[in-house]
């Protein structure tokens, strides 16, 4: 969390049990400790809490990289003291993040000629990438408007109700409203046919995501292009389109090079795409990337002179680390189209694997689709005795960190499992996993079959006390049986009406 919530309490102290041989006093947690100590015993206390955290080769939760190669590494730890702001120090740090926006925009198809660069920016991640694409599409909007001598106080954006959340953050941070398409059971993605129904003359684009977060399912962006093709004919609004390509940007190309959903289509005019997911980097690194130089307005263009060139400049952080971009042209060069290729490949022969695994329990409907982000989403077909946060909960004893979520409106009342496959999750892994969530639904088959012989047991009990009380014990008993299910029954509902504030990353 950004906002610190754990409760300030000076008298608190952290004691380390491995650093009292370099140090004797407890230190405070809440305020900066008077006194210095030994670098040993910072070390060793720092170490020692962190061994509480999870393990993230094991965290199914998220599509972020866990995992490089020894040599990037390396590459990371001798990069990691430069600022990447600092163009005319580090020239060849920018020369090789233009490379990899180059490399970016041809992978996606952008229209660049022979002796041309490519539009686009790196950035901390997508969320960034997001809003600096959301800041284009609305200034372009603006400027559009103003030429026509008409309002433009009232943007908004069409998406469907599976954004993820920076989606919200831009549109709340940047004023701008958005328009959700609702979702339904059984169809989780945005619907192009009601997104292009919601788009009005003060829309500043329709954003599709190639990779709902929710199910790793791809929208369909060619559909959506050509309806919105048709509404712009016949109104001159010119609603543009952008792709959250987050996770699905470096899958797409590799396993489905035939598939249209990016600068092929006319009407998309930027496409974002997390680095540090699919694209194999930790976390840090995310690209915007531009159809034209004049999707961009020059406007929102900073200018840095180094050395004697000019340098643009276009994000919403001055400083930050350089490693991520190297790390990121490391893997472009290392790997290239083949290595991508393989790499996605397998991730999706994984969780095939994981997915008929879940498929033969009998217990499980698959959410997710053949094609999208290789993703396990999963929900539970009979939840009358446990739900997916229960499995969810349980299968953290055994150290996975596998998240349980509803689904957004209008599709609220389903909730489902997901695992990511990433790099890291090999086939031995899998199975081990099908294997854990085996055993924990056994265990509370269990315990479930044990607490209902003990219900009733205890109902009997009831019943043979109260015989012979007289008239009125009848209903007594009955109202007791009727108690006992509502107490049941309000007891899940508790706990899912808990877990459905938790979202998902
Ligand atoms: C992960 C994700 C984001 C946010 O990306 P970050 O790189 O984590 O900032 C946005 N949209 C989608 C579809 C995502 O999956």
């Amino acid at each position: 969390m950004v906002i610190s919530t754990t409760i300030s309490d000076s008298s608190e102290h952290l004691h380390a049990t491995f650093a009292s041989r370099y140090v004797r006093d407890p230190l405070p947690k809440f305020k900066m400790p008077e006194r210095s100590i030994p670098k040993e015993a910072a070390f060793q206390i720092i170490s020692d809490e962190l061994m509480l955290d999870g393990n993230p080769r094991l965290n199914l939760a998220s599509f972020v990289t866990t995992w490089m190669e020894e040599e990037c590494d390396k590459l990371i730890m001798a990069s990691v003291n430069k600022n990447y702001v600092d163009m005319d120090e580090y020239p060849v740090t920018t020369e090789l993040q233009n490379r990899c926006v180059n490399m970016i925009a041809h992978l996606f198809n952008a229209p660049v000629g022979e002796n041309e660069t490519a539009i686009g920016v790196g950035t901390v991640g997508s969320s960034e990438a997001i809003m600096l694409a959301g800041l284009a599409f609305k200034r372009k909007w603006q400027q559009k408007r103003k030429s026509e001598g008409k309002p433009y106080d009232k943007p908004n954006i069409v998406t469907g109700a599976n954004v993820q959340v920076c989606w919200e953050k831009f549109a709340r941070y940047f004023e701008v409203e958005l328009k959700e398409v609702k979702l339904r059971e059984g169809y989780y993605v945005m619907d192009p046919v009601k997104a292009v129904e919601m788009v009005d003359e003060n829309t500043i684009c329709v954003a599709a995501i190639l990779g709902s977060t929710l199910t790793g399912e791809f929208e369909d962006v060619k559909l959506l292009n050509e309806l919105l093709t048709k509404k712009n004919t016949e109104t001159g609004w010119g609603t543009p389109i952008h792709v959250d390509a987050a996770s699905g940007g470096f899958i797409a190309p590799f396993l489905h090079p035939d598939l249209e959903w990016d600068f092929r289509l006319p009407l998309v005019k930027s496409i974002n795409v997390s680095g540090h997911k699919y694209g194999l980097v930790y976390a840090g690194v995310g690209w915007v990337v531009w159809r034209t130089k004049d999707d961009l307005p020059e406007e929102l263009i900073f200018h840095i002179n180094y050395l004697g060139s000019d340098q643009p400049t276009f994000t919403l952080n001055f400083s930050k680390g350089s490693s991520q971009i190297i790390a990121q042209y490391y893997q472009f060069i290392r790997l290239g189209f083949e290595g991508y290729k393989n790499i996605m490949t397998n991730c999706m022969d994984n969780a095939n694997v994981l997915k008929q695994g879940l498929v033969e329990t009998g217990r499980f409907e698959i959410v997710s689709k053949d094609i999208g982000v290789p993703l396990v989403a999963f929900s539970l077909k009979d939840t009358s005795n446990y739900t997916v946060f229960d499995i969810s909960n349980n299968l953290r004893r055994y150290g996975w960190i596998i998240p349980a979520y509803t689904m957004p409106p209008d599709a609220e009342h389903i909730a489902v499992l997901r695992v990511v496959v990433r790099e890291d999750f090999s086939r031995s892994l899998a199975e081990r996993l099908l294997s854990d969530i085996e055993k924990v639904m056994r265990e509370m088959d269990a315990v479930q079959s044990r607490a209902t012989t003990r219900a009733t047991h205890v109902i009997a009990t009831v019943d043979e006390t109260r015989e012979g009380e007289g008239e009125g014990s009848e209903k007594l008993n009955k109202k007791t049986v009727m108690e006992n299910r509502e107490e049941i029954a309000m007891y899940w509902k508790r706990v899912v009406d808990r877990k459905k504030t938790s979202g998902v990353c």
